[in-house]
């Protein structure tokens, strides 16, 4: 329903811009001759962080069929993880004439620069996914409720434990994202806003006693980093004690945790896996949830995501204001932008078929 109404309205947008473009005198004059374009020869630049998970991926061949199907040119790079690969793709970009950015940054602090180059260049930007930070050079925010998606992880391992009613006391082990990613912490504030009244009351325990986010950041979101703390918490506090939940805030990293708890015997008839959390229904954590591994993920559908930005786009290129839904929350340092915050929905055993194949993400077979 969601998804239908938003392809409508972009296509009302289509329609809309495709009048205006063809009324400017301005558009017309201004615009390169190309044969690839429908409309207005208008670009835009799509700088997405890399291609390991397949959620980037998606984002980005999303973003490019809806802004194909409103006539624009896009130019879609991914930086393979790396800061000075995406400064040296957005500059590219800059050079060629893109007319918007759409940036998912790598480092959300690193691209002061080359935004001020995009900004003397009289090109708007808009942060996708991630918040780009330390610059007041960004229009807009198209990302998802990412308070709510930790608030919808921390739920999710209350409610298995029943904490609100169960003695307890569980052992519980934390994760956090990237530290380099403003994301991370608004995912992390959101589950500590469910489990910290636990675990000041003693009915959570967390044996390592690494909470701190220093401790607890993973950098770059690498799956083999966390699988190694997680193998060091689990040898030096759990030889004996059993772990009853690890909060994991993306599929990446539940799958490295997942291989460690195996590792030391996990996932049997004997020894139950934890309660594990996760993020973006990664096709592989999809098949580790239906294995009975993996416990949940949060879907983030990068559909309506891609489509949301891409109506931005839109709008900014007609001189209109896009539609936000957030005006407070996403300070840059500088300036706080103007967000459109999608839902996110956790996901789990019980809903994936219908959230994830009934509505078309994945084919039955690409889970199985
Ligand atoms: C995104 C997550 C993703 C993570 C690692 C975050 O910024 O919101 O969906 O799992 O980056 O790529």
């Amino acid at each position: 329903m969601k998804i239908k109404k938003i392809l409508s309205m972009l296509m009302v947008g289509a329609m809309v811009f495709g009048l205006t473009a063809c009324g400017s005198s301005k558009d017309a004059s201004t615009s390169k001759a190309t044969t690839e374009v429908k409309s207005n020869g208008k670009m835009v630049g799509i700088s997405m962080p890399e291609k390991t998970l397949q959620r980037w991926i998606n984002d980005g061949n999303n973003m490019v069929t809806s802004l194909n199907k409103l006539g624009y040119k896009t130019d879609l790079q991914y930086a393979n993880n790396d800061v000075n690969n995406q400064i040296a793709q957005i500059e590219n970009m800059i050079t060629k004439g893109a007319n918007v950015l759409v940036i998912a940054p790598v480092d959300g602090t690193a691209l002061t620069d080359v935004l001020k180059q995009a900004h003397d260049a009289k090109i708007s930007v808009i942060s996708y996914d991630r918040l780009i930070t330390k610059t007041s050079f960004v229009d807009y925010y198209a990302t998802f409720d990412n308070f709510k998606v930790g608030v919808l992880q921390g739920t999710y391992i209350a409610d298995s434990l029943k904490l609100k009613t169960a003695k307890g006391p569980f052992n519980v082990e934390l994760f956090a994202g990237s530290p380099d990613d403003n994301n991370a912490k608004f995912f992390f504030d959101g589950a500590m806003s469910v489990l910290q009244p636990y675990i000041t009351s003693g009915k959570l325990v967390i044996k390592s006693k690494q909470t701190g986010y220093s401790q607890i950041g993973t950098l770059k979101w690498d799956g083999a980093t966390a699988q190694a703390r997680m193998d060091n918490i689990l040898s030096k506090n759990y030889t004996t004690a059993k772990v009853d939940a690890v909060l994991c805030p993306n599929d990446a990293i539940a799958i490295g945790v997942i291989s460690s708890l195996k590792g030391v015997g996990y996932g049997t008839a004997s020894q139950k896996m934890p309660i594990i959390t996760g993020q973006d229904c990664e096709a592989a954590s999809v098949k580790s949830i239906i294995a009975g591994e993996q416990t949940s993920s949060i879907f983030k559908d990068t559909r309506i995501l891609a489509a949301k930005a891409a109506e931005m786009s839109n709008d900014v290129l007609n001189g209109k204001k896009a539609v936000v839904n957030d005006t407070k929350t996403y300070n840059t340092g500088s300036k706080i932008v103007p967000s459109f915050l999608c839902d996110p929905i956790i996901v789990d055993k019980t809903n994936y078929k219908k959230l994830l194949i009934d509505s078309g993400y994945y084919k039955a077979s690409e889970v199985k």
